[in-house]
């Protein structure tokens, strides 16, 4: 019997037959700048199906499509003048932009989760693009680990979160962002920012002028536009309680920047000792998933400055935070 996932350093070889794996409607895992991907072919009804139940995700949170080089993005989306410019300043790279979709386009509609929009990357990660390249076709990919919560960061994360669903993990080391990739919804007037990320909305702004920040949101029936909207979501299994200044001693304490002076905690780790956010946000995911496994009752997070890529943090770490209600309602199939 084949030991189900096969976890492989991305050789010429590995990735060819990864790609042969997509052909094939297999769920493979890979790493991205950001997190790393659980990713199906795109046009293959059953792999994004299957894609959907391994996760465990509910099926109105539209996946993002991710192609080789922005001239694929053409296949399956409408990009005007300037989304073109959008995509030629940013990409290869952590930014995904929702798009009109090509109805008569080559990828299956479960992706879209029945919206006529489009979230579409091109990945900047050498390992995620020599993949799309072998697989030859669009592929779409969520974060590869289960609906609703931490994001994997190394392959190990995604073996212990997805296991056996999963027939190959691509296992490039770790992601260099650490945070999933900024979300600029272009097909409506003006844009919006979905999901801040490493691209920050200063500099999008720069680029098209004034984008609407427009934090959780939901669809008229409830249905959120975006998973990453959720109130709820990116939660580890332990509570987490923010801006700490201090934790008692049954709770964990992810510190940042000099905490010398912040008593208490069972278990401590820092995102960045320097106060380097960027060094914090490749630190955010894999520091949670390790205090997860300690035998802590809570997770007290010192505070994060609100700015550059901060941000991202504070939002992913308000939702980590969140009660579990909403999750459980909407995040069960
Ligand atoms: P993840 O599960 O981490 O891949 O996150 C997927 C992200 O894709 C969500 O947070 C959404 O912001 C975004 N998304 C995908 N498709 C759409 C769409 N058609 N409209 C708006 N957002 C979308
Ligand atoms: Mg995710």
């Amino acid at each position: 019997m084949i030991a189900r996932p096969e976890i492989t350093p991305p050789s010429a070889e590995a990735v060819a037959r990864a790609g042969a794996l997509l052909q094939a409607g297999e769920l493979v895992a890979f790493p991205t700048e950001t997190v790393y991907g659980l990713g199906a072919d795109a046009t293959n009804d059953d792999a994004v199906r299957r894609l959907f139940a391994a996760k465990q995700r509910p099926q109105f949170n539209p996946l993002i499509v991710h192609v080789a080089e922005v001239e694929d993005a053409d296949m399956v989306a409408e990009l005007d003048d300037r989304a073109r410019s959008v995509a030629q300043t940013f990409w290869a790279g952590p930014l995904t932009l929702v798009l009109p979709r090509r109805s008569a386009g080559p990828v299956s509609p479960l992706a879209a989760a029945g919206l006529n929009t489009l979230a579409v990357r091109v990945p900047g990660h050498p390992v995620a693009r020599a993949l799309l390249r072998a697989a030859g076709r669009p592929v779409v990919a969520p974060s590869a680990n289960p609906s609703g919560g931490v994001s994997p960061t190394t392959p190990l994360h995604v073996a212990e979160g997805l296991g056996a669903a999963v027939a190959m993990i691509l296992a490039g080391g770790r992601c260099p962002i650490g945070i999933e990739s900024t979300v600029l919804d272009l097909a409506n007037e003006p844009p919006r920012l979905l999901r801040p990320g490493s691209v920050i909305l200063a500099d999008l702004e720069a680029l098209i002028g004034p984008v609407a920040d427009v934090g959780v949101i939901t669809e008229p029936r409830g249905v959120p536009r975006a998973p990453g909207q959720l109130a709820s979501h990116y939660a580890p299994r332990h509570a987490v309680r923010l801006h700490a200044t201090h934790a008692d001693s049954d709770e964990a304490l992810l510190a940042f920047g000099r905490d010398r002076l912040v008593r208490g905690g069972m278990t401590r780790l820092n995102l960045s000792p320097d106060g380097d956010l960027h060094e914090a946000a490749t630190n955010l995911y894999a520091m949670l998933h390790s205090l997860d496994k300690s035998n802590c009752r809570r997770i007290a997070v010192m505070p994060i400055p609100n700015r550059g890529v901060g941000i991202a943090m504070n939002d992913r770490l308000r939702r980590a935070a969140a009660p579990r209600d909403q999750l459980h309602q909407t995040d069960t199939p």
